[in-house]
């Protein structure tokens, strides 16, 4: 990948296989299985039917209650010093918890679903501690399967570094960027002026056409087309670094991409498409962000297909990232999706008066190349390849002028919410 004009020369090659790494890695450090059968699939999962916690100043002890075997991890939080224990689960099935039982090392302890699969008990500490065991009991007789968590008081200075080193397993893991912003204003890091990276992304390209329009005209060349032009309209602001992901017509993989994007630490990746619809009908722009969740069920076919194209053109099945439990990566992935949703936003507000757009056009789908962890990520669908206005639009100069000028103010305008949101007190 090339970083382009005005930049402040961060080039970073393309590593192979990092996301396979990743993969394998979390697989082995970020989970305990309770036992060797695995979890397949989240119907397979338990139900979390009780959760409790007893604490005195010398110890604490957290028992969940669930209704079939699981897996679980553990991390350690601060500000304000948290242990956070998730376990693979289907549902909750208990009302709110109590309050701890006694006083001492644990404050107060909620239970939530952290997103599907995944329930998060999180403990507050009053005072830092750490896990002396965790161990997981199978069903006896009356008595349900139970995770039990026991916790000692530690110092500070041991809690600091363990939160340092659950974080750095993380980083590793995942070979993502830490996103913690410092809460100490002491502390505090003054910006010095560098220039937010934007990461292209031209759709498809080499083997891979993408959408053809009836014409003969292939996607792959219509997002290189308006890359090129966005890159020099971002770049003509002074405001962005730009860098795109393919510069002609090469063939990248969906994890290659991504990984350029992580590993040259973007601030937001943008990925372009024109595909085509069974409908003829559908037409007009839109955004979407990634979830599992499509909006609707022809969103759900749209990204289905396009996470096919790397099988298409002879490469191996793409990975969408499992369910680790691993609860830093879990919560940064939260972070960057309210993110990639305010940039999908600013986008569609400046589209919103120069061009055509769907109905509801900030769009959710399952989409493996929006999957970083760490960098805020859209994808733009410029029109459809199988609407024949889209396919007029998508290839007249004054069309593609209007839209990469509103695509280049909305992501100025997600940069400029996000320094007033940095600014604020
Ligand atoms: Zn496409």
């Amino acid at each position: 990948m090339v970083r382009s004009a005005g930049s402040g020369g961060k080039t970073v090659g393309l590593i192979g296989f990092a996301t396979l790494l990743w993969l394998v890695a979390t697989m082995l450090l970020g989970s305990f299985s309770a036992r060797a059968q695995t979890l397949e699939s989240v119907e397979d999962y338990p139900d979390v039917v009780d959760a409790r916690v007893t604490t005195t100043p010398d110890r604490a002890r957290l028992i969940i209650d669930l209704d079939g075997p699981t897996e679980f991890a553990i991390v350690s939080l601060d500000n304000p010093n948290r242990i956070a224990i998730d376990v693979k689960a289907f549902d909750l099935k208990i009302l709110a918890p109590a309050d701890p039982a006694g006083k001492g090392i644990v404050r107060g302890f909620k239970v939530e679903m952290a997103e599907k699969g995944r329930a998060r008990t999180t403990l507050e500490l009053e005072a830092p501690a750490q896990v002396q065991q965790a161990y997981f009991l199978e069903k006896v007789a009356d008595q349900p399967a139970r995770l039990v968590v026991d916790l000692i008081p530690d110092t500070a200075q041991n809690f600091a570094e363990k939160v340092a080193s659950d974080l750095a397993m993380s980083i590793a893991n995942q070979g993502a960027v830490p996103v913690v912003a410092s809460t100490d204003p002491g502390t505090h890091v003054p910006i010095t002026e560098t220039r937010p990276l934007v990461v292209i992304d031209p759709g498809h390209g080499g083997v891979d056409n993408g959408a053809s329009a009836p014409n003969g005209v292939h996607e792959k060349n219509i997002t290189l087309t308006f890359a090129l032009q966005l890159q020099r309209v971002l770049i003509d602001s002074g405001r962005f670094d730009v860098a795109l992901t393919r510069e002609d017509d090469t063939y990248l993989t969906l994890n290659q991409r991504v990984d350029l994007a992580r590993l040259n630490k973007a601030d937001l990746f943008v990925s372009l498409h024109a595909d085509s619809f069974q409908e003829e009908e559908i037409r007009g722009a839109s955004i979407y962000t990634r979830d599992e969740n499509a909006t609707d069920v022809l969103d759900k076919v749209l990204a289905d297909g396009e996470n096919r194209y790397d099988i298409v053109a002879g490469f191996a099945v793409p990975q969408s990232t499992p369910a680790v439990m691993d609860i830093l990566v879990d919560l940064m992935r939260r972070e960057m999706r309210k993110s990639s949703f305010l940039a999908a936003q600013a986008i569609v507000h400046q589209l919103e008066p120069s061009v055509t757009l769907r109905k509801f056009p900030v769009r959710q789908a399952d989409f493996f190349v929006l999957q970083a962890p760490d960098v805020p990520s859209v994808l733009v669908e410029l029109g459809f390849l199988s609407n024949a206005a889209d396919i007029a639009n998508l290839q007249k100069s004054d069309w593609r002028d209007r839209t990469v000028d509103a695509l280049a103010r909305g992501i100025a305008e997600y940069f400029t919410q996000n320094q007033q949101l940095a600014a604020a007190p």
